[in-house]
């Protein structure tokens, strides 16, 4: 017999979990008529907003457009640098690329992946010969907990730079009790599948308290119109459509919901390693982690990654080559001071288990099993 494999993630559960009502939403999207842009579009953006404890939302496309947009919205594109990190989603440095700015990578902390102020405040006060004037900063709050937000904003303040958060992974995080996306100029979410709130497809949402900022970018997000036929801005298309819209509507209704189970599984991970040698992840103080990812380090990651697949266990790898050393990127992007030392080595060696919502006890503990069974070797 074989074992039937644990995904490390598993869209497919959290269509099923709620498909009575996402069917009905979807059938109420496809009977209104309208597809693109519409109420179901405007209502998940005034519920996001409320959900946040933000004046607006401005649903798009994906992740990686929210980012361009707040960009292009900020004004922020060619002949600019901005800073963000070489350990994320390649999606980050992309979104800078596609605003036409120039992309520096700075190192990451080594005990929570995101971006070390240190590194920043050293590119900050000595940017090197040639670099574009730097336009923003992108800090990505990375596996579902806030980076050193605290010092990057001060940082930035101090040299007046907008900090717009990547809170792809980090949907109802919070630092200090609140949650992460409502500390800067602007913050943006993508809402592919397997995030924390995912649609059944690509969509983004972006947010922010400047209403002006908010009616551009929904004007740039629609070829820059602020009427119809009529563009004011320079825009692209990037819309979120009816049907995702609805589905995130009943989604978001559960994200609570679903960040607190997150955080049930991540406590009897934690309690599986214990004892074992491999640390748990490390929690930032004041921060409210929602685990997108439970990552753990390990230095013999393939061995272990087919050990625990033997026991049934899937795992993933987030993420395996930095942005810097991809092909795409590689030899053409400014790295920060001191390079991206702790990028590369948690490239070598980070492993995620299992992390969504509906894992039951029982995967959970045939999980943790496996854990103590393979790190006791
Ligand atoms: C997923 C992700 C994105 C981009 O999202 P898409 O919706 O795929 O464009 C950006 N940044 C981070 C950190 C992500 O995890």
């Amino acid at each position: 017999m074989t074992t039937p494999i644990i995904g490390q993630a598993n869209p497919g559960a959290g269509y099923r979990e709620l498909q009575t009502e996402i069917d009905a939403a979807v059938a109420r999207a496809l009977a209104s008529g309208w597809y693109i842009l519409g109420a179901e579009g405007r209502a998940f953006e005034a519920e996001y907003a409320a959900w946040l404890g933000t004046e607006r939302a401005v649903g798009c496309a994906n992740g990686t457009d929210a980012l361009a947009l707040v960009l292009r919205g900020l004004g922020v594109g060619a002949g600019t640098s901005v800073v963000t990190v070489s350990h994320t989603a390649v999606a980050t440095v992309a979104a800078i690329e596609m605003a036409g700015a120039t992309p520096v990578l700075v190192d990451i902390e080594p005990e929570t992946y995101t971006l070390n102020p240190a590194e920043l405040a050293a590119l900050l006060a000595n940017p090197p010969a040639g670099l574009p004037p730097i336009g923003a900063i992108i800090p990505v709050h990375l596996y579902g907990q806030a980076c050193d937000l605290d010092a990057i904003i001060a940082l930035a303040a101090q040299y007046g730079v907008p900090v717009i958060e990547d809170c792809s992974q980090a949907h109802g995080a919070t630092l200090h009790g609140r949650k992460l996306g409502t500390f800067t100029e602007a913050s943006c979410f993508s809402l592919y599948p397997t995030k924390n709130l995912g649609a059944l497809g690509d969509g983004g949402v972006l947010a922010t308290n400047d209403a002006t900022l908010a009616d551009n970018i929904a004007a740039i997000r629609q070829y820059g119109w602020r009427t119809h036929y009529l563009s004011d801005l320079i825009g692209v298309n990037s819309r979120l459509d009816e049907i995702q819209a609805a589905i995130l509507r009943v989604k978001l209704a559960h994200l609570d919901r679903h960040n607190a189970r997150r955080q049930q599984i991540a406590a009897a991970y934690d309690a599986a390693l214990a004892g074992t040698g491999v640390a748990a992840p490390v929690r930032r103080a004041g921060a409210g982690h929602v685990f997108h990812q439970y990552v753990l380090r390990v230095d013999n990651r393939a061995e272990v990654q087919a050990q625990l697949r033997a026991l049934g266990v899937a795992t993933g790898i987030h993420y395996p080559v930095p942005v810097h050393r991809q092909l795409a990127y590689e030899g053409r992007i400014a790295l920060g001071p001191s390079g991206c030392v702790e990028t590369e080595r948690a490239a070598g060696s980070v492993m995620s288990l299992p992390m969504y919502p509906q894992l039951t006890d029982e995967q959970v503990a045939t999980i943790s099993d496996a854990v103590r069974t393979v790190f006791a070797r």
